[in-house]
């Protein structure tokens, strides 16, 4: 009987025709539930697990992430999620826990990083600051928010075991995980959000190219992760409270994640050889995590799990037909610098608004076909940064005499806490990785002349060349520029004396594109776009601005940016003087 009512229930909610059919909740799958429902699409989330992530997994949501989701309007309850407010978000090395400190750089806790931020110019000219949270909060409020939209069935339990691609859609078999029971679903588009072993890459023959495997001293091996509960964490480790505890010594390095502030914690080591994770009994773990301690103390340990670090891998393609794929499905990162779940963010928003302008007749298929080549590049780029930062914690050796009292131990200390130092300020502060991701030579980009802005992990320039993340400025009345943007297309009158809007107006409307003027006097901002008319996408990437060698008219430009053109600005098209 409780079966019957189960699948009774399951109709209810679970239409048998969706538009959008998404495979995977974790962040990418979520994050696009939200960004699609917000636009009313009709959405069929499956995720063969019971429930969002029990584990920790990604430890840091970095700015771009946080301002996205303030467009979403939940940014601050994300910020409100994981450690209490005032907790310092520091990074610290030792040689183990409970010995010596070797360097700690300092960084806000949630609260003092809202007001920070309001401060701040130049590289890190953001809306948001990042936010040092475990990834399973983060993915409870995407789901909370997801499942809130009207048009959104979100489906723990289910999982896609088969799908093929008509002329006019997808047909989806999939099966509950508990009953076993199977059902249909048919879909305008299906997205592979579904992790690293994606069934949808697999069943499209998709591969992974790139480095499979690097090995290093850490972060490049066999990793044992443990969830687990110390308390007693606080009363031994006399030092400063951090988020992120790294020991550095021979035996046993590891790196820890503050995840409540009150004694949970996300511990991984590298295994070495001859440790095997499949017969590490609780105990043998404990003793691991009693070697990077220093120290034996009670834990519990909640779960624990195995990953690969040292892998650099993005797929060969990211789509066929009406089929998409997105997040780990697609590309692997080792962790350091803490960009995956945050690539896999940000292809969700890339692909949302593109969906949906197709769905809903705004813009022809066509531009979908542009999701791929904006994000592989990406993907490839962020792959590349994570493996530099991968190799310069994981080729660094600690000497023996780390750990040897006099000094040449202190010496060797010395030594470490300054290496270690310049490099947790290069891993930690990446406003050019988070900010600094373009889609330079995409055909729905309104190209100018201007040089491409330099792309290092811890510089970003702020630019209003198209292609970009807008460029940020606080205004005068307290408010980010981003608040002012309308949830689809803005269009940016900036300085004294723009040009007027209606034109730009009227082209919009004929094409039923959701067009805000913002009007912007700021100065700032006016020599940031060095433009007065600076056309935004939905995902708040400059996609046109009013330079001198752009002579396109209002309706080339909304042509070109919905990829109804198919070309660059370099290519013939009508031009109008304004
Ligand atoms: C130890 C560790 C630390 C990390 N630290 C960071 C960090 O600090 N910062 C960062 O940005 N990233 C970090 N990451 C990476 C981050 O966790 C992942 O990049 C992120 O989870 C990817 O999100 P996703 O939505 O693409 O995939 P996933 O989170 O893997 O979600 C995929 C979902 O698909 C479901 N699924 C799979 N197959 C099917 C099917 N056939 N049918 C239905 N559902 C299916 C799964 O159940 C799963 O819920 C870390 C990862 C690890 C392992």
């Amino acid at each position: 009987v409780k079966h019957v009512q189960e699948e009774r229930q399951v109709c209810v909610e679970f239409p048998e025709a969706t538009q959008v059919l998404i495979v995977g909740g974790g962040p990418c799958g979520l994050m696009l539930a939200n960004e699609l429902g917000r636009r009313g699409i009709e959405v069929v989330l499956i995720d063969q697990k019971a429930t969002t992530a029990f584990n920790p997994q990604a430890n840091a949501t970095q700015a771009r992430s946080m301002e996205h989701f303030r467009r979403l309007g939940f940014a601050h309850e994300i910020r409100s999620q994981g450690l209490p407010e005032d907790y310092p978000t520091d990074i610290a090395y030792f040689t183990r826990y409970t010995e010596h400190e070797l360097v700690r750089v300092h960084l806000p806790s949630a609260k003092e990083a809202t007001e920070i931020i309001k401060n701040m110019q130049g590289t890190w000219s953001a809306a948001e600051l990042p936010h040092r949270v475990s990834q399973k909060f983060v993915e409870a409020v995407l789901h909370t928010h997801a499942a809130a939209q009207p048009s959104v069935s979100v489906n723990f339990g289910w999982a896609l075991t088969a799908f093929t691609e008509t002329e006019t859609g997808i047909e989806a078999a999939i099966q509950n995980s508990r009953t076993g029971s199977t059902r249909k679903v048919s879909a305008q588009y299906l997205f592979g959000a579904d992790g690293p072993r994606s069934f949808v890459r697999r069943q499209l023959g998709f591969f992974y190219e790139g480095d499979g495997g690097a090995e290093r001293d850490f972060m490049g091996g066999k990793m044992l992760a443990m969830y687990l509960r110390a308390p007693a964490f606080y009363d031994v480790c006399q030092h400063p409270k951090s988020w992120m505890y790294w020991t550095f010594n021979n035996q046993r390095r590891a790196l820890m994640a503050a995840v409540d502030g009150k004694g949970e914690f996300a511990f991984h080591t590298q295994l070495k050889p001859g440790e095997d994770a499949s017969t590490i009994s609780d105990s043998d773990a404990q003793t691991l995590f009693e070697q990077a301690m220093g120290c034996s103390i009670p834990i519990e340990i909640l779960s624990r799990d195995t990953w690969l670090a040292g892998r650099a891998l993005v797929a060969d393609h990211f789509q066929r037909g009406r089929v998409f794929l997105g997040g780990d499905a697609v590309h692997l990162l080792t962790p350091t610098g803490g960009m995956g779940y945050n690539t896999a963010i940000e292809d969700a928003v890339n692909i949302g608004w593109k969906l949906a302008a197709v769905l809903t007749g705004q813009a022809p298929s066509a531009l979908l076909e542009t999701y791929e080549p904006e994000r592989r590049p990406v993907a490839q780029r962020n792959t590349a940064f994570a493996r530099r930062f991968a190799d310069s914690i994981g080729l660094y050796r600690p000497t023996p005499a780390i750990e040897s009292d006099g000094p040449a131990g202190d010496a060797a200390r010395r030594r470490a806490g300054a290496y270690l130092g310049q490099h947790a300020r290069a891993e930690f502060n990446i406003p050019g990785f988070t900010l600094g991701a373009r889609y330079d030579g995409s055909t729905i980009i309104a190209d100018d002349a201007a040089p491409i802005p330099p792309d290092a992990p811890t510089v970003y320039v702020p630019s209003g060349k198209p292609g970009g993340r807008a460029p940020h400025v606080w205004l005068a009345d307290g408010r980010s520029l981003y608040d002012t943007f309308g949830f689809e297309w803005t269009l940016l009158r900036l300085g004294a004396n723009p040009p007027a809007a209606e034109p730009y107006v009227a082209a919009a409307q004929a094409l039923r594109l959701d067009l805000r003027i913002v009007d912007c006097a700021d100065p700032e901002a006016h020599d940031l776009y060095e433009s007065d008319l600076a056309l935004i996408r939905p995902d708040q990437v400059v996609a046109w601005r009013n330079t001198d060698r752009s002579m396109l008219t209002p309706e080339a430009i909304f042509a070109l940016v919905t990829g109804r053109l198919g070309h660059t600005s370099n290519g013939s098209m009508p031009v109008t003087e304004h």
